[in-house]
């Protein structure tokens, strides 16, 4: 996973400067799969549950399973999520960034920003002898206070030679609560987070979740490994 997670960050490593106005979201994709492709690996997403791209890309309102496109170019002052999941012997590591589009108004800065800050405080409490929602919590905690919302109907989870197993890592819930964490985890802990309401909508190709308020939407997320000390992010 370790191994898979380095090919994660290589991969935004380059986005930062691959992404700028007039590329389109396919863009994005064939940069993805053919950097991954080069390792020897495999980009996860492709052909999950039916899933097109190698990819998510997941534009201003929309929240997460944003579908590639040829047709969607990117703008000066869009934000784009990518959600990247790499696969090395049977093992995945799971990772998300939101890249800002050439010049970006200072409100979607801080909306990527904070997203971010709230991984980082909340993984402050994923250490063995804590609980799951001590995590939650905190990111819920770090969003709100800064009157933004956290989506309800998606949460990070649990991963390993799956995408996605248990547990269920909600962005939000009472400190003290759920499982306590061990030695030997690995979780996808992954701030979603909202300009308004946290109410999504799934839009008629069966993927791509957005607002329902058309809020913009940022997306921050590591694969973590549980330690008896610090956590140990797989992904960075
Ligand atoms: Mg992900």
């Amino acid at each position: 996973m370790r191994t898979a997670g380095r090919v994660n960050r290589e991969i935004f490593d380059g986005l930062k400067t691959f992404i700028k106005p007039g590329i389109t979201t396919m863009d994005i994709d064939d940069y993805v799969a053919e950097t991954v492709k080069r390792h020897g690996m495999i980009a996860a997403e492709k052909g999950y549950g039916g899933f097109p791209g190698h990819v998510c890309t997941s534009v201003n309102e929309e929240v997460v399973h944003g579908i590639p496109s040829r047709d969607r170019v990117l703008n000066e002052g869009d934000i784009v999520s990518v959600d990247l999941v790499v696969e090395y012997e049977h093992y995945m590591a799971d990772s998300c960034r939101t890249f800002g589009v050439g010049t970006i108004s200072d409100k979607a800065q801080h909306l990527i920003d904070t997203a971010e800050k709230s991984f980082f405080e909340g993984i402050k409490f994923a250490k063995e002898g804590y609980r799951l929602f001590d995590i939650s919590h905190r990111i819920q905690e770090v969003v709100e206070g800064e009157g933004y919302g956290v989506i309800r109907d998606y949460t990070g989870h649990g991963i390993g030679s799956e995408m996605h197993e248990d547990p269920a890592i909600p962005n939000y819930g009472k400190a003290g609560k759920g499982p306590r964490l061990q030695r030997g985890m690995t979780l996808a802990i992954e701030p979603m987070i909202v300009e308004g309401s946290y109410e999504t909508d799934t839009l008629l190709n069966d993927w791509t979740v957005v607002t329902q308020d058309g809020g913009w939407a940022a997306h921050y997320e590591n694969t973590v490994f549980i330690t008896d000390g610090e956590p140990d992010i797989l992904t960075i």
